[in-house]
């Protein structure tokens, strides 16, 4: 994978702007495209932010001059938008200050040997399957249609040019650039089989060991993965199994495992190709509400498992049942294969890279109507998460390392890589961004000092 930054290495070009061409690329507070903008998130919580404007460059050049501008406003505050889907306020929208939204970078260039593919970071995973799908080819993306990819411009980085920037823009968040579209290895694709099974709450025991089981049967199946995610609904428990093999057969964990055995009520299984399955799981999580995303990491276990199922029942019990609560407790694995899989071409900055034991990665995800509710649901998380690390440090379980995506505003994400690897990010941002414009300028994120605000 190559990246392209904008407006690090070079000093930015200083494009003087007609009139015609500022306000193509702006959107003012009272103007539709405004309003339009400043709904496109995810959750409420970054929509009820109203920055100055937004700035919707349609070029690196344009791009570059953005940040050039805002470097002579120090106390300007800018926040960069790819797909708007991170949930917390001010991690990719901000009040008073810029937003530079990357729509116009929605790129999805086949090369001419079929062999990668130019992802611009502006562009949605729907939208990059659908051209893909066209051409029997795909990416590895998220499973969500509205995700988004960042990545940028001006600069080319890959694992020979930049070995550093390009390990750091590897899971080192917006500390380093903008980045303005990705060169991703295409992986040749047609039809796969998959979607979701619901279940009702007296089989979660049963799906839980299958989760586990199916955790360590991984590496040996590596054509199909799982996603087992429990619900709290109008006061009702149920879970829901995501069933993916990139062949259109069914997942040989049908085969290898029990949950042939579980009876379940419903189901979307089929021969399907990936744009769909992203489709339906977009459908299923509208932009809009109130939204908190929390993460941890444990070591596979099974007792463990069972342990968060019960803390995630008493924690969501407890809340009853608020407006709009909908609370989903999604859980994953890292298999060994992946990651192994992390050390190579250029490596990453995740400390559980090259790691040999299956991961839980945890992401309990509540959505929800009113803001005089955001306290409780909060607390209810830290509940959570406090108590299950409690019962995985006792049983040597616990992992420090927190996946990014999914991490609240209240978690320290960068420390949780570790003194080697956070120290090593702190040196490839001091060369890439030495006046610290990504830690000051930029602050709505995960910051490598550990801050986070906007
Ligand atoms: C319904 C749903 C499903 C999801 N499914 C998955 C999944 O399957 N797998 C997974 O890994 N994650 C998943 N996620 C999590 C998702 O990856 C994160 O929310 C991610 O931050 C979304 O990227 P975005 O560009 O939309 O975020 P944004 O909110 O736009 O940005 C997040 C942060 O990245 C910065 N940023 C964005 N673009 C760039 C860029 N080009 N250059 C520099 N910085 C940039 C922003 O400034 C901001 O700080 C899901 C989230 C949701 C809500």
């Amino acid at each position: 994978m190559e990246m392209h930054l904008a407006g690090i290495t070079r000093p930015c070009p200083r494009m003087s702007k007609p009139r015609r061409h500022i306000s193509n690329t702006t959107a003012w507070p009272g103007e539709d495209e405004f309003a339009a903008e400043q709904n496109d998130y995810f959750s409420r919580q970054q929509s009820e932010l109203s920055p100055a404007c937004f700035y919707r460059p349609f070029d690196e050049a344009q791009l570059s001059y953005a940040v050039a501008r805002a470097r002579e406003h120090p106390l300007c505050p800018i926040a960069v938008k790819g797909g708007g889907h991170a949930s917390f306020a001010g991690a990719s929208n901000t009040a008073k200050g810029i937003t530079i939204v990357l729509r116009h970078f929605d790129q999805v260039i086949v090369s001419s040997d079929r062999k990668t593919v130019l992802v611009g970071a502006g562009t949605r995973w729907l939208n990059v399957y659908n051209e893909l799908e066209k051409v029997n080819l795909t990416v590895p993306g998220g499973r969500t249609g509205s995700a988004v990819l960042g990545n940028g411009s001006i600069l080319d980085v890959n694992r020979e040019s930049q070995p550093d920037l390009y390990w750091a823009l590897r899971g080192g968040g917006s500390n380093f650039a903008i980045v303005t579209h990705f060169d991703m290895y295409a992986i040749p694709h047609d039809l796969m089989w998959g979607g979701t099974r619901n279940y009702t709450k007296q089989w979660i025991p049963s799906l839980i060991d299958f989760y586990v089981e199916s955790g360590f049967l991984s590496p040996y199946q590596p054509s199909a993965s799982q996603i087992t995610t429990l619900y709290y609904r109008d006061g009702e428990y149920t879970a829901t199994v995501d069933l993916f093999n990139v062949n259109p057969e069914p997942s040989n964990m049908l085969s290898n495992t029990n949950l042939t055995q579980v009876p379940y009520t419903s189901d979307t299984i089929a021969v399907t190709r990936q744009s769909q399955l992203a489709e339906s799981n977009y459908r299923g999580q509208p932009d809009g509400l109130r939204q908190t995303y929390w993460t941890a990491t444990y070591l596979l276990d099974g007792p463990l498992a069972h342990f968060i199922h019960q803390v995630f029942e008493e924690e969501t019990a407890a809340l009853g049942p608020l407006d709009g609560l909908e609370a989903r407790c999604i859980m994953q694995v890292f298999a060994n294969n992946t990651l192994h899989a992390m050390t190579r071409k250029g490596g990453n900055a995740l400390p559980i890279a090259g790691g040999d034991q299956p991961l839980i990665i945890l992401n309990p995800a509540f959505r929800w109507q009113q803001a005089g509710d955001d306290l409780k649901i909060l607390q209810a998380n830290q509940n959570l998460f406090t108590r299950v690390k409690h019962y995985a440090r006792e049983r040597a379980l616990n992992v420090e390392y927190l996946y990014m995506p999914y991490a609240s505003e209240f978690q320290n994400v960068l420390e949780s890589y570790g003194p080697k690897n956070l120290d090593r990010l702190r040196k490839v941002a001091s060369t890439y961004d030495p006046e610290g414009f990504f830690q000051t300028q930029t602050p709505g994120y995960f910051k490598l000092d550990g801050r986070v605000g906007w």
